[in-house]
């Protein structure tokens, strides 16, 4: 075994984070895990996951929540499009597969919303399938060690894979997965890297030549696109309660929340308003929201409605949007709301209506 990776192994039976899915092998677990993990922080995530494994202990569970459940239990980790892929992959567990998991990096790449890095972790961890998982963590931990630049371009990663690939043990490739990702996240940080507690220092060259901040180069930033929208409360002032739909076009489309109207649409609901006797109430603040790339400016837009089984419905089909699924009371509308910008939209709402 390459010296480095022993050091690296033994660093990592002694200092890894103790985490409810590291407990012992479930595959079920580390999937949902894995997918939890993406794009969230482990300090989010470690109580999500042990509300999500307590009501949904097994893959059949999870194939039959129903989506209110779902998206409340994923709630806080953001990126819902992530549990809808979730759900459907244990869907394609139970129904075509008879419940059994795949088993091969390259079956686990048939689930849905399983790219090349979950289905490495998967297989490395739970069948010692010997494929490398290059995250951003992995990928600042062999730039600097190898002291590469040309990390962000197709050629650099592929470069990067084939040396994790290289140095990988036989015997330990989950470990040797979760100890690269473990020492980025917690040693060679991206700021501020703990170089004085690596196990890896005598054979890193970024450290050998005092240029560790060199190293990632930066990522070049994607242009920001700025949006404007509208959040749509329509309001049933007598039961107090709020209409949800699930967005089936535009903005965190398919997500279910308030309507988000561009400022075209909301021009058309005037329009839609005109004939009828009511009115709508534009907030004058903004607020700001960033979501990916995406930056962008919110206001509400209110209409209170008297009949909820006519007149919202009527307002919301001539905007595109099916039907309400929900109303739901203002107690619980903070709770049951799955996306930052909708709760942003109702907390607004509050100040201004309490
Ligand atoms: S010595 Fe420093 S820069 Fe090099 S791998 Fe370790 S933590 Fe990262």
């Amino acid at each position: 075994m390459h010296s480095c990776v022993e050091k690296l192994l033994k660093w990592y039976d002694n200092h890894q984070r103790l985490l409810p899915w590291r407990q012992e092998i479930n595959i079920y677990h580390t999937w949902v895990s894995e997918v939890m993990s993406q794009q969230t922080v482990l300090a989010v995530v470690v109580p999500k996951f042990c509300e999500f494994i307590q009501q949904l202990p097994t893959v059949y569970d999870l194939a039959k929540c129903d989506e209110e459940t779902l998206r409340q239990l994923w709630s806080g980790l953001g990126y819902y499009a992530r549990a809808r892929n979730l759900q459907k992959g244990a869907q394609m567990i139970v129904e075509q597969l008879h419940g059994r998991f795949p088993q091969s990096y390259n079956e686990w790449l048939k689930i849905p919303g399983c790219g090349a890095y979950t289905a490495a972790a998967i297989a490395s961890i739970c069948h010692r399938e010997k494929v490398a998982c290059v995250d951003g963590n992995v990928i600042r931990v062999v730039s600097r060690l190898l002291a590469l630049s040309d990390v962000w371009s197709k050629s650099g990663q592929s470069a990067i894979q084939a040396y994790v690939n290289s140095i990988m043990p036989p015997k330990r490739p989950g470990d040797f997965n979760q100890a690269m990702m473990e020492l980025g996240a917690t040693i060679c940080r991206k700021s501020n890297p703990l170089c004085d507690c690596c196990p890896l220092q005598q054979s890193c060259l970024a450290f050998t030549h005092n240029c560790v901040t060199q190293y990632p180069p930066r990522k070049t930033r994607r242009t920001s696109i700025n949006i404007e929208l509208f959040a749509l409360i329509v309001w049933h002032r007598q039961t107090d309660t709020f209409a949800f739909v699930k967005r089936t076009k535009g903005f965190l489309k398919h997500t279910i929340g308030f309507p988000l109207l561009s400022p075209g649409e909301v021009s058309e609901l005037e329009s839609i308003l005109h004939s009828l006797p009511l009115q709508i109430f534009k907030s004058t603040d903004s607020f700001s929201h960033t979501i990916t790339h995406h930056r962008i400016s919110s206001r509400v837009a209110l209409v209170q409605v008297t009949q909820k089984n006519t007149v919202a419905v009527l307002i919301l089909q001539q905007l595109g949007f099916l039907a309400p699924i929900d109303w739901v009371s203002r107690s619980k509308t903070i709770a049951k709301l799955a996306t930052t910008l909708d709760k942003k939209a109702f907390r607004l709402f509050l100040m201004q209506n309490q």
